[in-house]
């Protein structure tokens, strides 16, 4: 049979590399929710939704039917889009990422986007990662992981992420941005989040990416073949 998979879990965590490694591995298919906020973001940015660090929420809640967010696969590569534009790139810079989480608490938004997110998930065989999948978007997903690793561990993981890319910031920055990011999105009113009762928890600060794809897959077909 094919089950549903919800990942969550604090900021860099490494929720997304486990999720693809297990979509490839049972050929399901990767939803990443982040990316979709991220998106939303783009959009409030670059129509001047934003200022001073700053969202401007309602203004954003009456463009939200003009926001259109969805996927793609480009050489094997899911790809994010923004009203049919691809902005895979765009979604992971700094200045996404600070006002991402101010995004992301805006109710009519979390509400636009679980129902895309449950609605792609409607035939099982998704691994979906994100901070509400288990607890809000697949509360039925036979598979719950709750991902959480060593702060500094995370921090580290992503700089070496970002200037791979060539992007200039510091290890502080990052640090940061992590810990502001956490403390909004466990804080929030809406769909916080949380560890969920029947979630399995994995801590991958001394794994390596084999052994935490190993321990996950391990969980996963004693699901499938029961
Ligand atoms: O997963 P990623 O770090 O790219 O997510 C970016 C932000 O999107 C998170 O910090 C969080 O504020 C928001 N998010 C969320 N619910 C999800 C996925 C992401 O609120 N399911």
């Amino acid at each position: 049979r094919k089950i549903n998979i919800a990942i969550d879990g604090y900021s860099s965590c490494g929720k997304s590399t486990l999720a693809k490694g297990i979509a490839k591995a049972l050929g399901y298919a990767y939803i990443d929710s982040g990316a979709m906020y991220r998106a939303v973001t783009l959009y409030a940015i670059r129509n001047g939704l934003s200022n001073n660090d700053e969202i401007d929420e309602s203004g954003l809640e009456t463009e939200l039917d003009n926001i259109t967010v969805d996927f793609t696969n480009s050489n094997g590569m899911n790809m994010t889009r923004l009203n049919g534009e691809i902005v895979e790139n765009e979604i992971r810079n700094m200045e996404v990422s600070a006002l991402v989480s101010q995004v992301s608490r805006i109710k009519k938004v979390r509400e636009k986007l679980r129902l895309m997110q449950q609605d792609a998930s409607r035939f099982g065989g998704v691994v979906m990662d994100g901070r509400d999948i288990g607890s809000a978007v697949l509360p039925f997903a036979e598979l719950k992981i709750f991902m959480t690793a060593n702060k500094d561990i995370r921090a580290m993981r992503r700089f070496e992420e970002l200037a791979e890319k060539g992007e200039t910031i510091t290890l502080e920055e990052i640090r940061a941005n992590l810990e502001k990011r956490d403390l909004l999105d466990t804080t929030r009113k809406e769909n916080p989040l949380v560890q969920v009762p029947d979630a399995l928890l994995l801590d991958n600060t001394k794994m390596t990416e084999k052994e935490q794809l190993n321990q996950a897959l391990d969980w996963a077909k004693e699901l499938i073949f029961e």
